[in-house]
Order: structure tokens, then C-alpha cells, then sequence
């Protein structure tokens, strides 16, 4: 493959992606040298800018790149490689360099477990955590309720973060099987909100 380092320095910027995921997972440079052993080794090799070296992704961290299909765009100035991680490919741990949160996927995933909690209600299937909360009746529901509300008020005050957002969670997933079992959903508490935050708006 005929590729043009002039652009850049002798550079050409690599696209890295998961080849089963087609995630984007970080981008890299090149040089002649870089390609080559990218190509004669199997494992996706950058030159960094910073040392001034050659650098094959996985050295010190063992999370090397192998690929599995390079190709060149439609001048050949910039690479598309796809590989098969060995582990996460950002320096800060986290599986891609572009792992943002994403906090309206999250908020939607409550209505998922929703719909899950909903079709353990209709189908009660045995073993299910679920359908033995159903089972107990509602005092026993709500009064789970209260004791996922006290451990989470005790993590808060003397707990570690990690615990308040475990016993949180909790609080929340037994709020819905209760809310379930009286035929309403978490959609119903965010309808309440809802309401009343734009009466307050008018007030203002
Ligand atoms: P590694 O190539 O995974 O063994 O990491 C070696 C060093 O390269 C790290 O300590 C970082 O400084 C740097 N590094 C690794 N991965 C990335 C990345 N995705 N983006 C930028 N720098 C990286
Ligand atoms: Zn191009
Ligand atoms: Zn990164
Ligand atoms: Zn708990």
C-alpha cells in the first residue's frame, strides 16, 4: 500500500478500532518505520511525538493492539486499523480514549430495568430476587424500602462514596419493584417531579 507520509511530517494519523465492537478506540501516528512493524509484527506500533521514538502500544502496559485489517482513505494520507485488544487502550485505564460518561444512556437505563422489573411482575418466574420481593407482600416491600433509605442515609454520613452509590442504587431498585406492585412506575415519581418543577417555574 502506497501511503503519503509528506503530508504531515512524515506522519500519517491512525484510526484505531475494535474489529469486533467497530468501537473508535484511539488515534496514533505513524511513520514509515512505525508502518512497517506494524505490518511485519502484527501488533499496531505508533511513533511518539512526545519521545521521539517508536512505540508499540502494549510495551509496558501488555494491552498491545493486534490487527487485523489495515486500509488507507481515499488519498492515502490517513490509516483505518482494525484490532483486537488485549485490554483497555487508554493510558487512564478506561477501555477506549473517548469513554465519556454517558449520563443520558444511564438515566435512560432506569426505564429498561423498569420494563424488566414489569415483565419479572407479569411472568413471576421462580428463583428470580424479584418475584420473592412480589411474593412478600407490600409491607415487606416497603419495608425494604426503608432499609435501603437507612443504609443509605448512613453511608452518606459516615460511609465511603462507593457505598453511598451502592446502597443508592439499591434504594432505587426496590423503590420501582414497590411501585410495580402497585401498578405504577418510575416514570410516575418523574412525572411528579415533573409537575412540580415547572409550577415552581411559573411562581418565579
Ligand atoms: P502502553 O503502550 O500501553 O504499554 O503504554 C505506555 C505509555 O504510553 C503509557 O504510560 C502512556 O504514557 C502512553 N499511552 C498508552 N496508551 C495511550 C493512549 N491510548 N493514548 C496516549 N498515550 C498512551
Ligand atoms: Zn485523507
Ligand atoms: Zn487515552
Ligand atoms: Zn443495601
Amino acid at each position: 500500500m502506497e501511503l503519503n507520509f509528506d503530508k504531515m511530517n512524515g506522519l500519517v494519523p491512525a484510526i484505531i478500532q475494535d474489529n469486533s465492537t467497530r468501537t473508535v478506540l484511539m488515534l496514533g501516528f505513524m511513520n514509515q518505520e512505525a508502518y512497517q512493524k506494524t505490518i511485519e509484527t502484527g501488533k499496531v506500533t505508533f511513533f511518539s511525538r512526545t519521545r521521539n521514538q517508536l512505540w508499540t502500544k502494549g510495551e509496558t502496559s501488555g494491552h498491545y493492539l493486534d490487527v487485523v485489517s489495515i486500509s488507507a482513505d481515499c488519498d492515502q494520507d490517513t490509516l483505518l486499523i482494525k484490532v483486537n485488544p488485549h485490554g483497555p487502550v487508554c493510558h487512564t485505564g478506561a477501555d477506549t480514549c473517548w469513554n465519556e460518561k454517558n449520563e443520558a444512556e444511564d438515566i435512560m437505563f432506569l426505564k429498561e430495568l423498569q420494563d424488566f422489573i414489569d415483565k419479572r411482575h407479569e411472568e413471576m418466574p421462580e428463583k428470580s430476587y424479584t418475584t420473592s420481593l412480589f411474593r412478600s407482600g407490600v409491607n415487606k416491600m416497603a419495608q425494604k424500602v426503608g432499609e435501603e433509605a437507612v443504609e443509605t442515609v448512613i453511608e452518606a454520613c459516615n460511609g465511603t462514596d462507593e457505598r453511598l452509590i451502592y446502597e443508592g442504587a439499591d434504594l432505587i431498585y426496590h423503590l420501582i419493584v414497590l411501585l410495580t406492585s402497585k401498578g405504577y412506575r418510575i416514570e410516575d415519581l418523574a412525572r411528579e417531579l415533573r409537575e412540580r418543577h415547572s409550577e415552581n417555574w411559573k411562581k418565579h
